[in-house]
């Protein structure tokens, strides 16, 4: 059994966690809690191990409901970016502008257009899902310049069954 980082006794045992983090937004604060996080729980002093994969996604899980509820700021748009993986010049370069404006952004200079909180709510529910559609689709705009020689062919999709 691994031992607890506080106090140094081998009472680590399977449990869960809440994670919380603090923002500005809008000149006040915004806190998002995610309860029910996997951890390894202390059974002496309490501490809680969360590995690095799961404080990676509730990171995530977090910042998609905040900018769901409307929170926003420089701040939330870094740590946002930084939870993605992703370098300031990353995200400029998915979105076909400068470093420098992202930087502007995050330093609650310039404040971006809410299309851009609606593309990184994309990105983050993307990674949490499993797939990579708005990334693909953004540098697919960025790079696609030719000419097509062929139709695009698809397969017709039936809806999907709503409700229920
Ligand atoms: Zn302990």
């Amino acid at each position: 059994m691994k031992r607890c980082p506080t106090c140094k006794k081998a009472n680590l045992t399977k449990g869960t966690t809440t994670v919380e983090r603090t923002f500005p937004s809008r000149g006040g604060k915004v806190r998002a809690v995610v309860e029910n996080v996997p951890a390894l729980v202390c059974r002496g002093c309490g501490e809680a191990v969360v590995a690095g994969e799961d404080l990676g996604r509730a990171e995530l899980i977090a910042a998609s409901r905040l900018m769901d509820a409307g929170a926003r700021s420089g701040a939330l748009l870094s740590w946002t970016r930084r939870a993605l993986g992703l370098l300031a010049t990353d995200l400029a370069a998915l979105l076909g502008i400068t470093a420098e404006t992202v930087s502007r952004w995050e330093n609650d200079r310039v404040e971006p257009e809410p299309a851009v909180w609606n593309v990184v709510a994309d990105l983050v529910d993307d990674r949490l899902e499993g797939r990579t559609r708005t990334q693909d689709r953004l540098r697919t705009a960025a790079v696609s310049r030719r000419p097509f020689k062929a139709p695009v062919t698809v397969r017709f999709e039936p809806a999907l069954a709503s409700g229920g």
